[in-house]
C-alpha cells in the first residue's frame, strides 16, 4: 500500500483542483450502519412495523410525526458515527491546498466537524432544523431532548422539521448545481467510502472530466477497474498518511 500512497501523494501534488466525495463508508468507519443496509433493515421492520423506506419520509413526518421522531431519534441521533481520523486529515489537505471541495451525502457534517471549510452537505445535516411555517431555527438538542415525543415550534405548535433529505425527496437544487459544478471543475476526484455505482453520487460522477479518479473504499467493486487508482481500505487508514 505504501507505493500507492506515494503515487496518490504525487497525484495530489500535481492536481490543479481536487474534490472529495464522502459516501456511507465514511460513517461505517465510525461504527455507524445506515438504516438501508441489510443487516439493519430487518431489525428496523421488526421494531417499528415499517421499513425505513416508509419511516424516513416526509409522508411519515407529516402524517405520523410521533413514529417519525421516535425512529429519527433512535436510529439517526442516539448513536451517530464516531469521528475518525478522516475529518481532520481532509481538513489538513484542504489547508495545505491539496483539497478544494468536500461533498458529503452523510447528515453528520463529518468533514466540517473535522475542520474542512469548503463543504457541501448534499443531504443537509442533523444540526439544522426549522419550523416549516415561521422558519425559526432549532438546534439538534431541541430535537433530541424535546420532552414531547414530537418537537414542536414554540410559536406555531407544529412539528419542527429536521433539514435533511428524507428518502424519496428531491435534493436541494442549489446544492445539486454546486456539486455538479465542483465535480466538473475537478482535475482529481476522490471517492471516499463509496463506489462508482453509488446510488447518490453516480449521477454526479458523470460530470467528472478530469485526469485522476481515485477510490478509497474497503469494499471492492466490479466497476473499480475504470478508476485511475483503487485503495481497498477505510479512508481513516489512508488519508492521515497524506500531506
Ligand atoms: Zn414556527
Amino acid at each position: 500500500m505504501d507505493d500507492k500512497i506515494i503515487l496518490l501523494q504525487k497525484i495530489l501534488d500535481n492536481s490543479r483542483y481536487t474534490v472529495a466525495l464522502c459516501g456511507s463508508g465514511m460513517m461505517e468507519e465510525g461504527g455507524f450502519i445506515g438504516v438501508k443496509k441489510q443487516e439493519k433493515a430487518y431489525a428496523i421492520e421488526e421494531k417499528y412495523g415499517y421499513c425505513s423506506d416508509e419511516l424516513y419520509t416526509s409522508g411519515f413526518y407529516n402524517t405520523r410525526p410521533e413514529l417519525f421522531f421516535t425512529f429519527y431519534r433512535n436510529e439517526m441521533l442516539d448513536f451517530p458515527p464516531e469521528l475518525t481520523a478522516s475529518g481532520p486529515a481532509l481538513a489538513a489537505l484542504e489547508q495545505n491546498g491539496h483539497l478544494h471541495c468536500t461533498i458529503t451525502s452523510n447528515i453528520y457534517d463529518i468533514p466540517r466537524r473535522g475542520g474542512c471549510k469548503n463543504v457541501i452537505n448534499l443531504h443537509g445535516t442533523i444540526y439544522d432544523n426549522h419550523c416549516p411555517r415561521c422558519k425559526k431555527t432549532y438546534p439538534l438538542e431541541y430535537i433530541k431532548n424535546s420532552k414531547r415525543k414530537v418537537p414542536l415550534c414554540e410559536h406555531c405548535n407544529i412539528p419542527v422539521r429536521p433539514l435533511v433529505s428524507l428518502f424519496g425527496e428531491m435534493v436541494d437544487s442549489q446544492r445539486m448545481t454546486k456539486t455538479t459544478l465542483e465535480i466538473g471543475k475537478a482535475d482529481t476526484l476522490l471517492l471516499l467510502g463509496t463506489a462508482l455505482d453509488s446510488e447518490v453520487f453516480s449521477h454526479y460522477i458523470k460530470y467528472f472530466n478530469g485526469r485522476w479518479l481515485v477510490i478509497i473504499h474497503h469494499k471492492p467493486h466490479y466497476m473499480d477497474y475504470s478508476a485511475s487508482m483503487v485503495i481497498l481500505d477505510h479512508p481513516k487508514n489512508v488519508l492521515p498518511k497524506l500531506t
